[in-house]
């Protein structure tokens, strides 16, 4: 149950403080009091990994020090999901709800004055049942998991909770928690870190973030308008309303448009935040006849952080913890979102004794270059949007004239590539990465590590449902058999059966257009799925000839591409896929 809490508009939950075990006078053993995951901080990354683990059946304690949703007084900071995360959302069972109240969108449009210099339409190339972004305020998205949460009902979710001490040893991490209650301590064999980007943990293992600020200043106005605009992202790289500098504009939940005006470097944060001087700003951007409400008004301006290692001992870093970039391209909360992805499948495997440790090393080795990526992404757009030298200048002005007139310049206007998911093409785990390389003959378009888009396909039931459907049970991976050897897949579907129950194996045959639920060779069977649209093709870029097996693993990335293998050669990609060795 919780209480509403009005703040900046909106009215969020605020949850109550529970006592927990340690301080509520129940007799506990030493040994109970170790728990096997322990996540700090319940913001977008911390909450979707207990999510997670709650949907795998594994029971973690989420420790958060405050009491509601999102951060108090501020409602402002993250709004766009990409398709990815609207993906993960819908493994884990709310991506209705989320789609019910964000806005749907897909068409972004680049300005310089009035002339359009960039455009595009992201749902062109997607064979995903999520469309490419919804936008939606982050406390939504935070609320909607804290609901499931509750709704799956197995996880031990302590608000007002704050850590004040960590130290950690081999086998385990010991916490200090402040409460209202008082204080007490708790041991955990796994700690994620999750509380964002002032982390006590982090600080107290003394670990360098290697900060760097950006000199631009923004200022966010989120304003309710009396008459509808187009739903697309707009940006002006040029706004003439806003003295040539940059403008964001975006619509978000409840009919409110996020608005963010980019503002002189040397500019006073407090005045160019005042409600008066921010209405001003709107009004020179609709004109003075256009109603409306200004809902929030706050500054900011952004800073890139990179933690040298992601995992140090048992502890992991997740999200702003572990790294922090600008906000264009929507680049952080949902990078949060697949750190979790990525490591809630590994400690799970692990801890349910089907995978070495060794394992969650990988965690480091996929995500840090995800963070790099989204790092260097960030800082090129914010250079392109407030040039550091008389040269990156000239290049911005000659990029947008160039634009104005000839298509093929239009790429070099950056207002934010808008995030995707990045491609593990370098993992250990991943069959094909580490030298070999790509197989074309494979007859899969899509490179090892790459994910594969959540298509819609024809389940083993018969009935309609997504690729993600297949991991609801929380298999360690999903063998699908692609092609016409029905020979073949048969004996790797005995084999799955008999030697590796947690390997699901699912087969589609080459004429499965239209023809629901069958198999290799128009056979039907309690493995066999269908791809009435072909987009499940389209979405692992097969050739729709050649027989493949395809491995992909719990968070939809590519492991292995197998080319008419034998038994042995899907055995030794299903434990690489798991971080063993045969
Ligand atoms: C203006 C702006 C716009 C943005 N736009 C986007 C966007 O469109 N899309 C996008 O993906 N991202 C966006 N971001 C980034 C996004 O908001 C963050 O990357 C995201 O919140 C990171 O999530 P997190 O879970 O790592 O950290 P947080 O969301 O910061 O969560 C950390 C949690 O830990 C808790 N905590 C902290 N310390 C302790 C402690 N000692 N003990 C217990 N609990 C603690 C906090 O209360 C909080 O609940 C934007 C950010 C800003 C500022």
């Amino acid at each position: 149950m919780s209480t509403p809490l009005q703040t900046a508009g909106y009215e969020l939950p605020v949850y109550p403080f529970v006592a927990p075990p340690e301080l509520a006078g129940e007799r506990i053993e030493k040994a109970a009091r170790r728990y096997p995951v322990v996540i700090i901080g319940a913001g977008l990354c911390g909450l979707a990994a207990a999510c997670d683990f709650a949907s795998r059946g594994i029971r973690a304690v989420v420790l958060d020090d405050d009491d509601t949703i999102g951060v108090r007084g501020a409602s402002s900071r993250g709004i766009v999901y990409a398709q990815k995360t609207l993906e993960i959302m819908d493994r884990l069972g709310l991506y209705d709800k989320l789609r019910a109240k964000g806005v749907t969108w897909s068409v972004g449009k680049t300005l310089a004055g009035n002339d359009v210099v960039y455009e595009f339409d992201a749902s062109a190339q997607s064979a995903s049942r999520q469309p490419p972004f919804i936008n939606l305020q982050q406390f939504y998205l935070e609320w909607f998991l804290v609901d499931r949460i509750t709704e799956i009902g197995n996880t031990d979710l302590r608000w007002k909770n704050k850590v004040i001490g960590f130290e950690q040893f081999d086998d385990y991490a010991r916490i200090e928690v402040e409460t209202p209650a008082g204080n007490y301590a708790l041991e955990a064999a796994w700690v994620m870190d999750c509380s964002g980007v002032n982390s006590l943990v982090r600080d107290t293992l003394k670990l360098d973030t290697h900060p760097a600020r950006g000199i631009d200043r923004w200022c966010i106005s989120d304003v309710r308008f009396k008459a509808p605009l187009p739903i697309e992202r707009w940006t002006w790289v040029e706004a003439p309303f806003n003295d040539n500098r940059a403008v964001w504009q975006h619509l978000m939940a409840d009919d409110v448009w996020r608005l963010d005006f980019q503002m002189d470097p040397g500019c006073d944060t407090e005045y160019v935040s005042r409600l008066d001087v921010a209405a001003e700003r709107v009004r020179r951007q609709v004109g003075d006849d256009v109603e409306f409400e200004l809902v929030w008004v706050g500054p900011y301006s952004y800073r890139s952080q990179l933690l040298d290692e992601f995992r140090v001992g048992r502890t992991f870093f997740l999200g702003d913890s572990a790294h922090v970039m600008s906000p264009f391209g929507a680049r952080g909360g949902n990078s949060a979102i697949q750190d979790a992805d990525n490591l809630c499948w590994k400690l799970a495997l692990v801890l349910a004794g089907e995978a070495p440790a060794s394992l969650l090393d990988t965690y480091h080795a996929e995500r840090r270059p995800a963070a790099q990526f989204n790092i260097m992404t960030t800082r090129r757009t914010s250079r392109f949007l407030s040039p550091e030298s008389p040269q990156e200048k000239i290049f911005r002005d000659a990029a947008i004239s160039l634009a104005r007139e000839y298509p093929f310049a239009r790429h070099l206007v950056n207002t934010g590539r808008l995030s995707t998911a990045f491609a593990y093409t370098d993992s250990p785990l991943c069959d094909g990465s580490g030298g070999e390389s790509h197989d074309e003959t494979a007859g899969i378009a899509l490179a090892r590590g790459a994910v594969a888009q959540n298509a819609p396909i024809t389940l083993p039931d018969g009935k309609p449902g997504v690729l993600a459907d297949l991991f609801r049970d929380a298999p360690a991976c999903v063998g699908l058999w692609l092609g016409p050897q029905q020979t073949s897949a048969a004996d790797a579907i005995r084999y799955a059966n008999q030697s590796a129950p947690r390997l699901r194996m699912v087969e589609l045959g080459t004429v499965a257009r239209g023809s629901k639920g069958q198999g290799p060779g128009g056979r039907r069977g309690h493995s066999a799925i269908a791809d009435p649209e072909g987009r499940l093709a389209k979405a692992l870029g097969w050739d729709g000839r050649t027989s493949v097996f395809v491995l992909l693993r719990p968070d939809m990335h590519l492991a292995a591409a197998l080319p008419d293998p034998t038994i042995a050669a899907i055995r030794r990609a299903y434990a690489r896929a798991r971080g063993q060795s045969l």
